[in-house]
C-alpha cells in the first residue's frame, strides 16, 4: 500500500510557504538558530539507538526523558516508520472513523519518515521547555516564549530551522486534509494568552478564563460536587505538544491522532472550553468510562451542560463526555 504523504498534497498547493511562511521566518530569524553544528541536523542516522517513544497507550506527558541527557542523545533512530501499516477497510462514512477512532484506515494520512523524525525531536524539545517553565505555566506559554526558553536552557537547546518549519507545517496545514473537520479557532501560531485573563483552579494545575468559563466551572463544581478540572486553557504550545504526543502514539498517523485530539489551532481549550473528571479517577476520566460515572449523569440532569464532541459529532472526533462546551 502506498502511504499518503502529507507534504505531497499540501505543498503542491503552495499555500503554506506563500501565505504563512513569514510568521515563523520572522521568529526563526529573531532567534537565529545556527544549525551548522547542530547534532540534530547533522547526525548520521543511528542504527542501534533505542526508540525513545515506544508506542503505548500512555498519554501522560511524562517529561522525564531529558533527565539524564541531551535531546540529541535521546533521538530515536531513523527507522521510525512501521514496516507495514495494518490494513483496515476504508470507511465509507466518517462516523465509522469517529466510532472506531483507534483503528487505522487505508486512507489515513501519515507523516513521512523525515517528518516523523523531526516530530520526535520537536516533542523532546517541547518536553524540555515544559520542564523548564513548569507544568502549570506551560498551559499558557506562547510559541515566542517557548522558543526563548529553549534557547536559554542549554539542555533543551534552540529549535532548529527544520523543527520550526515542521511546527509551522503542522499548524498551518489544512486539518481537513487528514480528516479533522472542526473549525480553526486560533489562526495565529504565535498567539499569546494574557495571564491576567486567566484564573488557576486550586488543586488542578490548570487554568480557565476569567468570566464566563470561570463562572461556569464554579457553578458546575457546586452543582455536581466531586469533579475537578482535568484540563483547562491550552496554549498553542500545549495543544501542539499534546497533538504531537498523540501522533507519536499513532506512529505518525495524523488522521488517527486527530480523531482523539484536536490539532493545534483547532482546540476550543484555547478559547474557553474545559475538561472535567471525577476526583480520584485519574486517566480513566479521559475514557468512555467517564460517561458511566454518577458525576456525568448528574451533569446531564442539570440541563445546561453541553458536550463539545458528542457520539455523533460532525468534527471527525471521538466521543468526549468529559469535554464541556463553554463558548
Ligand atoms: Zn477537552
Amino acid at each position: 500500500m502506498n502511504r499518503r504523504d502529507l507534504l505531497t498534497g499540501f505543498l503542491a498547493g503552495g499555500a503554506f510557504t506563500a501565505a504563512n511562511g513569514y510568521l515563523w521566518q520572522k521568529a526563526a530569524d529573531s532567534f537565529s538558530p545556527d544549525t551548522s553544528n547542530d547534532p540534530l541536523v547533522n547526525a548520521e542516522p543511528a542504527s542501534d539507538r533505542e526508540t525513545v517513544f515506544p508506542l503505548s497507550e500512555d498519554t501522560s506527558l511524562d517529561s522525564g526523558a531529558l533527565a539524564d541527557g541531551k535531546i540529541e542523545d535521546l533521538l530515536p533512530e531513523s527507522k521510525l516508520a512501521p514496516g507495514a501499516v495494518p490494513q483496515v477497510a476504508k470507511a465509507e462514512h466518517y462516523l465509522d472513523k469517529v466510532r472506531n477512532f483507534e483503528s487505522e484506515f487505508v486512507d489515513d494520512i501519515h507523516l513521512n519518515e523525515l517528518e516523523t523524525r523531526t516530530m520526535h525531536s520537536v516533542l523532546l524539545r517541547l518536553k524540555g521547555v515544559e520542564r523548564s517553565v513548569g507544568h502549570g505555566n506551560y498551559n499558557l506559554i506562547s510559541f515566542d516564549r517557548a522558543l526563548k526558553f529553549a534557547k536559554r536552557f542549554k539542555q533543551v537547546g534552540a529549535f532548529t530551522r527544520e523543527e520550526l518549519d515542521f511546527l509551522e507545517k503542522i499548524f498551518f496545514t489544512e486539518a481537513s486534509a487528514y480528516g479533522f473537520l472542526g473549525d480553526k479557532v486560533i489562526t495565529e501560531l504565535t498567539a499569546e494568552i494574557n495571564p491576567s485573563d486567566t484564573v488557576k483552579i486550586p488543586y488542578s494545575g490548570h487554568y480557565v478564563y476569567r468570566g464566563e468559563a470561570e463562572n461556569y466551572y464554579n457553578k458546575l463544581k457546586s452543582d455536581v460536587g466531586s469533579i475537578i478540572l482535568t484540563s483547562g486553557i491550552r496554549s498553542n504550545v500545549k495543544q501542539m505538544h499534546l497533538f504531537l504526543a498523540k501522533c507519536v502514539q499513532s506512529n505518525g498517523n495524523l488522521s488517527k491522532a486527530s480523531r482523539s485530539l484536536a490539532p493545534p489551532g483547532h482546540s476550543y481549550h484555547g478559547i474557553g472550553d474545559f475538561d472535567v473528571g471525577k476526583i480520584g479517577w485519574g486517566s480513566a476520566n479521559f475514557t468512555d468510562q467517564f460517561s458511566e460515572s454518577d458525576e456525568f449523569k448528574r451533569m446531564q440532569d442539570l440541563g445546561y451542560v453541553q458536550i463539545r464532541y458528542t457520539a455523533d459529532n460532525r468534527f471527525g472526533v471521538r466521543y468526549e463526555p468529559w469535554h464541556i462546551k463553554v463558548v
